[in-house]
């Protein structure tokens, strides 16, 4: 759970007439985007501290001129040349590789957006954690695959922890006031994707264009696919277990295609607190920035009289499996979530890369699970050792790939 406000507050208080100042992992992303497109239409209010990217360096150095900021840091090492080039004369300071990441995660801010795309955000993610830094988390991976050494670390440096996906954003605004012994479950929805009312053999021929091609949500290449297959929503169980401090059985998944309702809170005297939104992710983002204020964003609003219906129905987990094995790893605990995370990262990048079919996606990381017993069975208690674990899964999702390759 979110600590109380009071500490961020009395932070928000002494910094009152200075803007505040912002660092975002990941800002080439859409996450990153959306958030700098937040910032610069409040430009007074914030200092760019630093801006990272992981290979594209034409936009980064565009961000960083943009919004003035102090320090860019390209995660490819051998994109330090251009960036460097890029920001000359400018003043801001180029930087490369992982160490430099760190130390811009490290720098010191009021507030940093985690947006940096799977287990890579982890370290980074981390050392905003531990600088105190109050952190809106959007890169889920790092609580997937470390969840508990990341909490720890959460209230080992107090900080505060504001999640960023629509569901968790939601779940916080509705659980605000509830004690959590009053929480029966909560229940985050899923838009059903694009293959939502697909059959197997349809999705057996999807491409990597039509699984990219979301009905509702605008965003980065891995979470859109992870959606198409709904282990995005198998990771966001897992997030919200870790975030909320709830049991595998007190979490659900409903498929609700519009998109507009993305949390629902059960609580003990029958009431279910639901929150609703128009699908854009600046109205989470947003959330994150202004907290514990509120802040306008320039985007749709929900107008049931023109929706008409809202629907709601159980996911099919016969066509979607990676909702079934993203439960089954929740449960089971262990290394299996990280065992998870790695071999889902590695089946969706060859599915984009047309090496596997989409279905091969959730066979791929049912196999690479069967095939690490040793790294399914313990929990890794340390970042070493989960990276160890992230790297070993790697190489065994790799290795079972030509077992799913796709003809010619
Ligand atoms: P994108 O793919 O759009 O952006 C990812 C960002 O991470 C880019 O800045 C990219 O840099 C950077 N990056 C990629 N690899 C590395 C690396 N190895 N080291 C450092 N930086 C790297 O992703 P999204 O913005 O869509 O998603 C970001 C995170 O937020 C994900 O964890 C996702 O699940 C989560 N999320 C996203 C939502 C969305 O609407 N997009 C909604 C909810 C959660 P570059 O482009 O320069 O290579």
């Amino acid at each position: 759970m979110l600590q109380s406000p009071s500490s961020f507050t009395r932070e928000l208080e002494r910094h009152a007439s200075a803007p505040r100042r912002i660092t975002v992992l990941g800002a080439t992303g859409s996450i990153g985007e959306n958030t700098l497109d937040l910032i610069g239409r409040n430009a007074s209010a914030y200092q760019v501290v630093a801006l990272t990217g992981g290979r594209n360096v034409a936009r980064l150095a565009e961000l960083a001129i943009l919004h003035r900021a102090e320090l860019a840091v390209v995660a490819d090492p051998s994109g330090y040349a251009s960036l460097k080039a890029a920001l000359a004369g400018t003043g801001i300071e180029a930087a490369a590789g992982e160490e430099a990441l760190l130390e811009a995660a490290r720098r010191p801010a009021d507030w940093v957006m985690a947006a940096i795309v799977g287990a890579a955000g982890l370290r980074p993610t981390l050392e905003a954690v531990r600088q105190g830094t109050a952190t809106a988390i959007a890169n889920k991976e790092c609580l997937v695959t470390a969840g508990a050494i990341f909490m720890a670390e959460v209230a080992r440096s107090g900080t505060t922890l504001l999640p960023v996906d629509s569901e968790h954003s939601a779940a916080t605004q509705a659980m605000v006031g509830a004690k959590p012994e009053r929480i029966e479950r909560i229940c985050i929805t899923a838009s059903g994707g694009p293959f939502r009312a697909w059959t197997l053999a349809q999705m057996a021929d999807a491409r990597p264009e039509q699984a990219l091609n979301h009905p509702n949500w605008s965003m980065g290449p891995k979470v859109t696919i992870d959606s198409a297959t709904l282990m995005n929503k198998g990771l966001e169980l897992i997030e919200a277990h870790h975030l909320f401090a709830l049991p595998p059985d007190k979490l659900d998944v409903l498929v609700h295609p519009q998109s507009i309702v993305h949390c629902l809170v059960y609580l003990a005297d029958g009431s279910v607190i639901a929150h609703m939104s128009c699908p854009d992710m600046r109205t989470p983002i947003a959330y994150s920035l202004a907290w514990p204020e509120r802040m306008h964003v320039p985007n749709g609003r929900v107008d049931l009289a023109k929706l008409g219906a809202l629907t709601f129905e159980a996911p099919d987990v016969a066509r979607f499996p990676a909702l079934r094995l993203a439960r089954q790893v929740l449960e089971a605990g262990g290394g299996a979530p990280t065992v998870l995370n790695a071999a889902n990262e590695v089946a969706v990048e060859a599915f984009l890369r047309r090496r596997i079919g989409f279905l091969s996606i959730a066979s791929l990381v049912e196999a690479t699970l069967a095939a690490c017993p040793d790294l399914v069975a313990s929990a890794p208690t340390t970042v070493e050792a989960v990276l160890a674990v992230d790297s070993a899964a790697r190489n065994r999702a790799s290795a079972l790939l030509s077992r799913f390759a796709l003809a010619g």
